[in-house]
């Protein structure tokens, strides 16, 4: 079996081609990072223009690279939720026409439950098992209990801690700090954060009596905005300028981000144990998305597995972050497990908002 995978659910137009036992044959990434850190946040019709730009000579990369003739496919899988309408709509439109050409099945992805699965492409890592999204646009929890069946433990109520601190690395203008021009405001953070003190600023972690696993972090980003506007009137400074507190702040910030996801996550493995969802023994904790590349963050997880007796487990951080053998591989995942293939795309959508799997209040009738 041998799947293209495609990718252009938000900034990044990516494509490969995976075999059935998890071989990469071939892959290609283009990033629009660099286009949409000079607007500051991505503006959805930017990104479709550079979708379009992109796809045909990406694709064309990965099939190249992997010396697969695309009649050899057994099918084509692409993102089709959730994401940006604009840049979805580029990848899909592609795809069916490609699988129109080609005569191919078409296998529609849901963008989370790739990254879920991503891990089964490197480990052996048999269902059920915990996993824990964190990333720029994305949080969540859940309970992954085969290809496409998900209990959706907690997922944030307003926005994701990558967002978040993007949005506090922008506030304390990090960009213009000269180690940290080119990175992304979470890395920004992070490697900010190594010169400050955490406990120089007490920050409490959110929700700290919410009796589920869901998530919140704009409350914190209001919270460090008042401080970092306060310091800049006592150390009297402009806005735009580096506060001399900035490695202070920014240590806080990432100390009580981690505490939170940490808590939460704690809160799902006993949840999941208490009730048998999860192997009392071998437990397995995935965690993906660009946030699970911050080492202090993974440090607190592993406190928590640690204490749980749970296995922590991370790809790579290119495979953390959107690429196209994640498309691929779910598509395999699909294929083997004969679920979500088509043969007929009538009436085929994208779907810029859709849920990962079944809640667990309507599954269970209470909160985790
Ligand atoms: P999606 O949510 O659809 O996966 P995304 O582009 O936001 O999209 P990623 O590329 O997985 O997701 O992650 C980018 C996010 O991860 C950004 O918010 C960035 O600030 C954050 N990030 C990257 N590196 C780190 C780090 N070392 N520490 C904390 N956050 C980080
Ligand atoms: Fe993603």
């Amino acid at each position: 079996k041998l799947v293209l995978g495609i990718e252009t659910s938000c900034d990044d137009t990516a494509a490969a081609v995976v075999d059935e036992t998890g071989n990469v044959l071939g892959e290609a990434i283009h990033s629009q990072t660099e286009v949409h850190l000079k607007t500051g946040g991505i503006v959805p019709s930017v990104a479709q223009q550079l979708h379009r730009e992109n796809i045909q000579r990406i694709v064309q990369e990965a099939l190249s690279a992997s010396k697969v003739c695309p009649s050899e496919l057994s099918a084509v899988a692409t993102t089709v939720k959730p994401g940006l309408a604009l840049s979805l709509g580029v990848g899909l439109s592609f795809s069916l026409h490609l699988v129109d050409q080609l005569k191919k099945p078409f296998i529609p992805i849901h963008h989370m439950e790739a990254h879920a699965l991503t891990i089964r492409l490197l480990n052996k890592v048999d269902f059920p098992f915990l996993v824990l999204l964190i990333s720029g646009g994305h949080c969540l929890l859940a309970l992954v209990r085969g290809v496409s069946d998900f209990l959706l433990l907690g997922k944030s109520l307003d926005i994701a801690p990558g967002d978040m601190l993007d949005k506090v690395a922008r506030r304390l203008s990090l960009i213009k700090h000269p180690e940290c021009s080119t990175m992304s405001g979470g890395k920004a953070i992070e490697h900010v954060a190594r010169q400050g003190n955490k406990l120089h600023f007490d920050i409490k972690p959110p929700m700290q009596r919410a009796k589920n696993c869901d998530f919140s972090f704009s409350g914190l980003q209001h919270v460090v905005d008042r401080i970092i506007t306060q310091k800049e009137k006592e150390e009297g400074i402009q806005k735009g300028e580096i506060l001399a507190s900035a490695a202070h702040i920014a240590a806080a910030v990432q100390h009580t981000t981690a505490c939170h996801i940490a808590k939460r996550t704690h809160r799902a493995i006993l949840f999941c144990k208490q009730r048998r969802l999860l192997s009392p023994s071998n437990a397995v904790l995935v965690v993906s998305g660009g946030v699970a590349s911050n080492l202090y963050i993974r440090k607190a997880l592993e406190i928590v597995t640690n204490a749980t007796e749970c296995t922590l487990l991370c790809p790579p951080p290119r495979l953390c972050t959107d690429n196209g053998i994640m498309i691929a591989w779910n598509g395999i995942e699909r294929l083997r497990a004969g679920v979500g293939i088509l043969h007929n795309t009538e009436g085929i959508r994208y779907e810029p908002k859709c849920p990962l799997g079944v809640d667990i209040s309507e599954e269970v009738g209470e909160a985790a």
